[in-house]
C-alpha cells in the first residue's frame, strides 16, 4: 500500500519537484517500507522521535525536519539533518548555525511564513521576515544557509483560498530572491502542500511537498513511538 500510494504521487510531481514522505507517528517500519520502494527522503517533526528512528533505519536516508523546533532541541539533529523547514525565529537560526558549526557543517534552512487565515502560534510574518532579511543578521550566520520558504495553508475546503495563500508565499520568494539572494543558487526552496493540498502546491510553484498520510494513513498519536 506504501508502495502504490508513494509511486501514485511521484507520477504526478513535476520535474524538479521533491517529496518529502512525512513519518512521523509511523514506525520504523513503515519508514523501511517506504524505502524499499525507493524513498530517500522523510520528515519528521519531533527530535527526540527522529533520532530514535534515525538509529534503526539505512544510513543513506535524507532526514528534513518539517514541524516546529525548539532551540533547545537543535543540537541533537545538528550533526545529521539535511534541511530544517520551519524557522520562525531569527534565534533558532542563530542557534542552528551555532550547533551546525560545531559539526563543521552548514544547515539549510528554509524561514516559515504566516500565510494562511487562521491565528498560528509559528512562522514568520512576511513583513517581518522582509525585514529580518534587509537587516543582513543572517549573512554572518556561517553554520545557517537560508534556501527558500515553507508555509502552510490553511485549513479549509475553499481551495481558491489555498492557492491564494500558497500564491502569497511564493510571491514573497520571488521578491526575496530578486532582493536578498541575488547570484545564489542556494536559495530555490518552495515547501509548501500536504496530503490534502499538494496538488494545489504543485500549480503554485512548490519545489518541495510534505506528504504524510497519503503515504502513511491515518496517525496514531497514541501509540508509543
Ligand atoms: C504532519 C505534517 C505534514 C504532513 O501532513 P499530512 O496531512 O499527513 O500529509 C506536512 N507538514 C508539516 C509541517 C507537518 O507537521
Amino acid at each position: 500500500m506504501i508502495a502504490e500510494a508513494l509511486s501514485g504521487i511521484r507520477q504526478e510531481l513535476p520535474g524538479g519537484v521533491r517529496l518529502v514522505a512525512v513519518s512521523k507517528y509511523h514506525p520504523s517500519s513503515a519508514i523501511l517500507e517506504a524505502y524499499e520502494a525507493g524513498q530517500r527522503l522523510f520528515g519528521e517533526s519531533h527530535a527526540q522521535e527522529l533520532q530514535a528512528k534515525r538509529g534503526q533505519l539505512p544510513g543513506d536516508i535524507e532526514w528534513h525536519f518539517i514541524g516546529h523546533l525548539q532551540t533547545n532541541k537543535v543540537k541533537y539533529i545538528a550533526p545529521y539533518v539535511s534541511l530544517i523547514h520551519a524557522v520562525d525565529t531569527p534565534r533558532l537560526l542563530e542557534e542552528i548555525s551555532r550547533q551546525a558549526l560545531r559539526h563543521g557543517r552548514r544547515i539549510p534552512c528554509l524561514l516559515e511564513l504566516k500565510v494562511a487565515r487562521e491565528a498560528t502560534k509559528y512562522g514568520f510574518q512576511p513583513e517581518e521576515c522582509d525585514e529580518y532579511l534587509s537587516s543582513g543578521l543572517w549573512r554572518r550566520l556561517e553554520g545557517a544557509r537560508i534556501c527558500g520558504v515553507m508555509c502552510m495553508a490553511s485549513l479549509t475546503q475553499d481551495e481558491g483560498q489555498i492557492a491564494s495563500e500558497f500564491e502569497a508565499a511564493r510571491g514573497f520568494f520571488l521578491r526575496a530572491r530578486e532582493r536578498y539572494f541575488q547570484g545564489s543558487d542556494s536559495f530555490r526552496e518552495c515547501s509548501w502542500g500536504m496530503s490534502d493540498d499538494y496538488r494545489i502546491a504543485l500549480q503554485h510553484g512548490a519545489t518541495l511537498v510534505r506528504v504524510g498520510s497519503r503515504i502513511f494513513g491515518q496517525r496514531d498519536y497514541t501509540a508509543g513511538k
